[in-house]
């Protein structure tokens, strides 16, 4: 069956989302919007997964953790999680992996941890708008041991995809999905990237904004609709 998906979503944890992007705004956007499934996927950190986690189940959505992490190339990659706790532990690695540079919410905006009744209750001290000390290497063997997929971000954009900073896509790292921006004509840029024909795409909104999460247009063909089944898939 074909579920309507948005795996690449960011919460007010993220310095350039909206402050509206709350656990349960974005839960009843999604609903909204009629997807099946949503992922959240803040720059660098697993602060809000909790609480998006307790909303969706609350409100029946399907909900997959995740992290969009900035590798030491300065290439986004989405990692997606099949469970909270493996999430969990993927934050605690990729805080672990983060300079210690202060955040300036004066420049970047700020980095709200927000609990499952949308109260703000802290904020991401640190930077996380910046590279980690991760190669592309090493999250893809973090998250693959984590059993998670890893898919490289907007591979259509110019900067902070595999293809614009690497200027190609290693092999050896294995991966099977692509994403490609909200943006993006999906037909177009298959016709024009015959190179890629080896990987399937994928499109996610990369939503900071609540009206930014896509409609039923994202589409997975899924034997089961949970969170293991659809990060199996993927990865
Ligand atoms: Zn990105
Ligand atoms: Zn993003």
């Amino acid at each position: 069956m074909k579920y309507a998906v948005d795996l690449h979503i960011h919460s007010a944890a993220s310095p350039c989302a909206d402050k509206d992007m709350t656990p349960n705004n974005i839960v009843n956007m999604a609903l909204v919007k009629g997807l099946d499934a949503i992922a959240v996927t803040d720059h660098n950190t697993g602060a809000n997964l909790k609480a998006v986690a307790l909303c969706a189940k609350k409100a029946g959505l399907v909900f997959i953790p995740g992290i969009e992490v900035e590798t030491s190339e300065e290439v986004h990659v989405v990692c997606l999680l099949p469970d909270l706790d493996r999430a969990l532990e993927l934050h605690t690695i990729v805080q672990n992996a983060l300079p210690d540079i202060m955040n300036r919410t004066d420049i970047f905006g700020s980095q709200l941890i927000i609990d499952e009744n949308d109260m703000t209750i802290g904020q991401e001290q640190r930077m996380l708008l910046t590279a980690t000390n991760l190669s592309i290497d090493d999250i893809s063997a973090v998250v693959r041991r984590l059993g998670g997929a890893v898919i490289p971000a907007h591979v259509d954009r110019t900067s902070y995809s595999i293809i614009s900073n690497l200027g190609f896509i290693p092999q050896e790292l294995g991966f099977r999905y692509l994403e490609i921006s909200r943006s993006c004509d999906k037909y177009g840029y298959r016709a024009s990237h015959p190179e890629l024909d080896r990987y399937r795409l994928i499109q996610s909104s990369d939503a900071h904004y609540l009206g930014d999460i896509l409609e039923r247009c994202s589409m997975l063909e899924l034997e089961g609709l949970n969170a293991d089944a659809i990060v199996t898939y993927l990865a």
